[in-house]
């Protein structure tokens, strides 16, 4: 169903009395765990619009954590899906052989973003890639630890919840974690003093203080980063910070795993963003943006590393045939002009955001494509924007500890870019 051409359209106090029902019946079932961001209850979305169960319709600079890589509802995607549902919607991938879990395997080892060739295993989610990883990691190398960063997130399983250091409510109740996984500094989260010099910040504690104080590197299977810090708050590392991750990977054997569940398929105006630091890993990671909301994962490695032996790794659901079609026509999409809309309309975003430098109150506006963040002096401060710009029918969500993530999907116009950067001033305006 095709949605109103304008967005925002609000009709009614939010939430609505039907949203407020939604509420009230969710939050005497659901986990207590789950975080809703503000009273949202999505009915039905089309592009970049989403419309709630009291037909208000939203301008979504969300896309539901960065995961509607087309949109909502693509036709393009709705027909992929539709046409594989009527024709298979399961059929174990890990015991038998499925031609579109072949075919979207192949698409992907052609798109690794190193030479050589790819080999590929699919997932439900991204925590199932990064736990898939961590396993090809220490299998292929016969190391143990993995080193990843302050302030990254890469699941809630326990590898990736280990490997997570966003958070500690995330981590510290469900311990003890899985061993062997090791923090540094993510460049310029906690690099700041060194921020003329960024190759510094990692080479002052992987060299100095991680490889000599805590682990020796030759027990290091693998580095597991995000080339844009993500749920962290959206940070953009210096170019010299992911060349110099690779150089000290290169020098002790150790495997560079991007974890792209979030910064990839586009996103930043390139099909994988660590392309844009002109860095080669070893490993790549996906999900999120994918499959468009259906879900699916990628653990992506190069052939001479992903050799462990039959049995060794395999799930019942991953890699779905329906996931699959869904994933197939994603990348049709974005390859054939949403990664370049990425690129042009999110250039326009930060333009438009620029100003708001000046403003009391921001501290920083960045991003790569449509991957942006504006971040702010306090939590507080960002919490007020995200609520009062969804009040105007703006969906943003907040990352990290004072940033709010900009994170559309790809086929936003340059209209909507617009209109939505000038709902997000409107917003500061009114909460700063
Ligand atoms: N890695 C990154 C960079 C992420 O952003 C996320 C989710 O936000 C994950 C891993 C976990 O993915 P999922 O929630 O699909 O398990």
């Amino acid at each position: 169903m095709r949605l109103e051409s304008e967005a925002p359209l609000l009709r009614t106090e939010l939430p609505g009395p039907e949203a407020q029902a939604v509420i009230e019946a969710d939050e005497a079932v659901t986990s207590p765990s789950l975080t809703r961001a503000y009273p949202l209850v999505p009915a039905r979305g089309y592009g970049s619009h989403v419309e709630d169960v009291d037909g208000n319709v939203f301008l979504d600079f969300n896309a539901g954590i960065a995961v509607c890589a087309t949109g909502h509802c693509h036709p393009e995607v709705v027909d992929a899906i539709t046409q594989q549902a009527s024709e298979l919607i399961h059929y174990c991938t890990s015991d038998f052989y499925v031609p579109v879990y072949e075919r979207l395997c192949s698409r992907l080892a052609a798109l690794a973003p190193f030479p050589g060739d790819a080999r590929v295993f699919l997932t439900n989610s991204g925590t199932e890639a990064v736990e898939g990883a961590i396993k090809l990691a220490r299998s292929s190398t016969g190391r143990f630890h993995v080193v990843s960063f302050l302030g990254s997130f890469h699941g809630r399983s326990y590898g990736g919840m280990s490997a997570s250091a966003s958070k500690a409510k995330h981590r510290s109740p469900f311990g003890p974690l899985l061993p062997g996984m090791v923090h540094a500094p993510y460049a310029d989260l906690f690099g700041r003093a060194h921020r003329d010099r960024p190759e510094i910040a990692v080479d002052n504690y992987l060299e100095d203080v991680l490889f000599r104080r805590i682990v020796h590197p030759e027990d290091v299977a693998a580095v597991l980063v995000e080339p844009v810090l993500g749920e962290g708050g959206y940070l953009v590392p210096p170019v010299e910070w992911i060349r110099r991750l690779r150089e000290i990977c290169d020098a002790h054997g150790i495997l560079l795993i991007a974890d792209e569940i979030q910064s990839g398929v586009g996103r930043t105006g390139s099909m994988w963003a660590i392309e844009h630091f002109g860095v080669q890993p070893d490993i790549v990671l996906s999900a999120k943006g994918l499959a468009s909301g259906m879900p699916l994962g990628a653990l992506i490695a190069r052939s001479s590393i992903m050799s462990w032996e039959p049995g060794a790794h395999g799930s019942t659901f991953g890699g779905n045939p329906v996931s699959c079609a869904a994933a197939l026509a994603t990348l049709d999409l974005v390859e054939s002009g949403l990664m370049d809309n990425a690129r042009r309309v999110g250039e326009l975003i930060l333009q438009g955001l620029e100003p708001l430098r000046s403003h009391a109150g921001v501290h920083d506006v960045r991003g790569l494509g449509l991957m942006i963040g504006v971040e702010f002096e306090t939590d507080e401060l960002a919490d007020a924007v995200q609520g009062a710009c969804f009040e105007r029918g703006l969906l943003v969500l907040r990352a990290g500890d004072e940033t709010i993530r900009i994170s559309p999907p790809l086929v936003l116009t340059e209209a909507e870019a617009r209109e939505g950067v000038r709902i997000f001033g409107e917003a500061c305006a009114a909460a700063l």
